[in-house]
C-alpha cells in the first residue's frame, strides 16, 4: 500500500514499500509540466506507517523497518538521506495510505497554445488581423459589403473565385 502527502498545490511526495524496498516519489505539477524525482533504498518491510514532519522549509521522512530507522529529507525537488538527530518527533504526523500510485503512466495535461502570432514565409504574411482588399482607387474594409464585387489577389492581383479564401495563384490567403 502506498502513502502520498500534499507538499504543497501540486508537489506530493509518495512512499511504497514494494519487496524490501523504500521507495520515494517526489511529484511535482507545474505549469503543464510534471516532474518526477524518485529513489529507492533497501530498508527491509517496514513495521510502521512512515511519518512526516515539516522542518523549516524542508520536510523530514522516517521509515521504520526491522532493521531500524530511516531518515530522508526533501527539499525542493532534492531527496536525500538525513541524520536521525534532524527528525522532529513533535512536527510528526503519519502519511496517508493511497490508492493510487506515483503518476508516472499518467498523461501530462493539456497546455493551451498561446495565441498565433501573425505567421511569415518568404513575402507572405497570414494573419488574423482585418485585412483591407484594394482595387484600384476602392478600398474594402471588413465593415464594408464585398458581396457579389468581383475579388482580385491582394498580393498578385489574380482573380479569385468567389467562397475562397486563399489566392490560387500565389496562396496568400484573403479576408
Ligand atoms: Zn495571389
Amino acid at each position: 500500500m502506498p502513502y502520498s502527502f500534499d507538499l504543497s498545490p501540486g508537489q506530493k511526495i509518495y512512499l511504497d514499500n514494494p519487496g524490501a524496498l523504500t521507495s520515494i516519489t517526489l511529484a511535482s505539477a507545474g505549469a503543464g509540466q510534471q516532474q518526477q524525482s524518485s529513489t529507492q533504498v533497501s530498508t527491509g518491510p517496514w513495521t510502521e506507517i512512515p511519518q512526516i514532519a515539516r522542518v523549516g522549509n524542508a520536510v523530514l521522512l522516517r521509515c521504520v523497518t526491522a532493521q531500524g530507522s530511516f531518515f530522508w529529507q526533501i527539499q525542493g525537488t532534492q531527496i536525500a538521506a538525513a541524520p536521525a538527530t534532524a527528525w522532529a518527533t513533535a512536527q510528526a504526523t503519519p502519511m496517508q495510505a493511497t490508492e493510487s500510485s506515483p503518476p508516472i503512466a499518467s498523461v501530462l495535461p493539456m497546455t493551451p497554445l498561446p495565441p498565433m502570432a501573425p505567421m511569415r514565409m518568404g513575402n507572405m504574411e497570414m494573419s488574423l488581423n482585418p485585412m483591407t482588399m484594394r482595387m484600384g482607387k476602392m478600398t474594402l474594409g471588413p465593415d464594408l459589403p464585398t458581396v457579389n464585387t468581383p475579388k482580385f489577389c491582394t498580393q498578385c492581383g489574380a482573380a479569385i473565385a468567389l467562397g475562397n479564401r486563399f489566392c490560387g495563384s500565389c496562396g496568400y490567403q484573403l479576408s
